[in-house]
């Protein structure tokens, strides 16, 4: 997963988190979401973060706390803060906790988005891109390889889609025929490995020296690469 911008989401209600994780998610960033502020405090603390969302009522601790401690440990992670009153945000912004920028709740979403992007702009990790990701919404069934739809049979868009979800993880021969072909019978069969070849050339992968799937011997194959799911 590296070189994807990252986002700390921190928000507890669902009904916000939810449906935002999945927009940033569709602007093509890696989005965690912290559910407290102590969670929040840790995920953005890790360094790898480029960017904290910080809603300010969190179990825990609360959103200001969150951003005091981060900023007293140095951290210079831009801060968006999200906030349903706006007379708190004039303590937020500013010298005191140290905030960047805020959006108050009711937020427009396309108001958000164009928060993160221009506070992603300046801050002060530059993103390091190693090359187009793969990006899936499994419900349209449609894949996008860098900005080109991959144009993938049923079969390959469904094994593609288990790869990803797993991502990181081997998946074993047999999980593979099972979700993907429904059999287990078929497991040494070559149709799996003929899937796999197209999949790479789809992707421009090379075997010999893989980037996204990698073939882990006697058990499965593996998808390594920053990915989007939706
Ligand atoms: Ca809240």
């Amino acid at each position: 997963m590296t070189g994807m911008t990252r986002v700390v989401l921190a928000e507890d209600d669902p009904a916000i988190s939810e449906p935002l994780a999945r927009a940033l998610g569709r602007e093509g960033y890696a989005i965690e979401v912290a559910e407290d502020g102590q969670r929040a405090l840790e995920l953005a603390s890790k360094g790898d973060a480029d960017l904290l969302i910080l809603d300010l009522g969190l179990p825990l601790l609360d959103g200001l706390e969150v951003c005091r401690r981060l900023r007293a440990a140095g951290s210079d992670l831009p801060i968006l803060v999200l906030t349903a009153r706006a007379d708190e945000v004039d303590t937020v912004v500013g010298l005191d906790a140290g905030a960047d920028d805020y959006v108050t709740k009711p937020f427009r979403l396309a108001e958000l988005l164009a928060r993160t992007r221009a506070l992603l702009r300046r801050g002060p990790s530059e993103s390091s891109e190693t090359g187009p990701i793969v990006r899936m919404e499994a419900e349209a069934r449609r894949a996008w390889f860098g900005d080109t739809e991959l144009q993938l049979a049923p079969k390959e868009f469904d094994l593609l889609a288990l790869l990803v979800k797993e991502q990181g993880k081997v998946v074993s021969r047999d999980q593979i025929m099972k979700e993907v072909w429904g059999s287990r019978w078929m497991s040494s069969s070559k149709t799996l490995d003929m899937h796999i070849s197209v999949l790479r050339r789809k992707l421009g992968d090379d075997a010999t020296a893989p980037k996204f799937i990698t073939t882990v011997r006697g058990v499965g194959f593996r998808f390594d690469a920053p990915t989007l799911t939706s």
